[in-house]
């Protein structure tokens, strides 16, 4: 799962930031309303949050770019204590929740997975595949009935695939999924990720489209 993380407030953005990173989130900062924008039209990313109060161009401003140009990406705001009438205004462009300020970030944390789960079309939290489940809300696996170890490249790629299940999730986005903005990403890396994971869950879960992706099946 890849956030967008706009925020000016450095001390805050890095505490959120660090947060983010302990449960598997790959996070992209961003510290102004330009490189936000930027951002949210040229990147995938599953969710973002979204600062209101922002130097060179504001919070409400930023969404409402992002949606007239069809970006559909889950917007959480996070607002002032006495900001109605930024909520109103962050809800009209387009905004999908919001956190006021100060909150606890672990509750940042819950209502971004809902945002994620919501957006790819799950009613439940639990999502299974065969004898593999995954808890969308508390970001756990289990195979057969016990608890699944996972390190935070594999849990970022199953992840992406459970939530996607049976669609050809592209390699491209995969690795948009997997790996922080900047990281120099190795042609193979995703592959030796499907593999260790194949060994984990069993070799016929995942299928590779030659020349497309992979995809997440029960088996048959
Ligand atoms: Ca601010």
């Amino acid at each position: 799962m890849r956030v967008l993380l706009v925020e000016d407030d450095d001390d805050l953005s890095r505490r959120i930031a660090a947060s983010l990173r302990t449960e598997n989130f790959v996070v992209d900062v961003a510290r102004n309303g330009e490189d936000a924008e930027h951002a949210g039209l040229t990147e995938i990313f599953d969710v973002a949050v979204l600062d209101l109060g922002l130097p060179k161009i504001d919070g409400v401003a930023v969404l409402k770019s992002w949606r007239s140009a069809g970006r559909s990406l889950p917007v959480l705001v996070l607002t002032a204590r006495d900001g109605w009438p930024d909520k109103v205004a962050a809800f009209k462009a387009g905004a999908d929740d919001y956190l006021t300020k100060p909150f606890r970030v672990e509750e940042l944390i819950l209502r971004l997975r809902a945002l994620v789960r919501r957006s790819t079309g799950h009613a439940s939290s639990q999502i299974s595949c065969g004898d593999l489940t995954f808890d969308a809300q508390l970001g756990t696996f289990d195979l057969a009935g016990l608890p699944l170890k996972l390190t935070a490249f594999e849990w970022r790629v199953l992840s992406c695939l459970i939530l996607r299940k049976d669609a050809i999730v592209d390699r491209r986005e995969l690795i948009e999924r997997v790996y922080e903005g900047d990281a120099d990403v190795d042609s193979n890396s995703i592959e030796v990720i499907i593999a260790r994971l194949r060994r984990k869950i069993g070799s016929d879960r995942i299928e590779t489209e030659r020349g497309r992706g992979y995809r997440l099946t029960d088996i048959r």
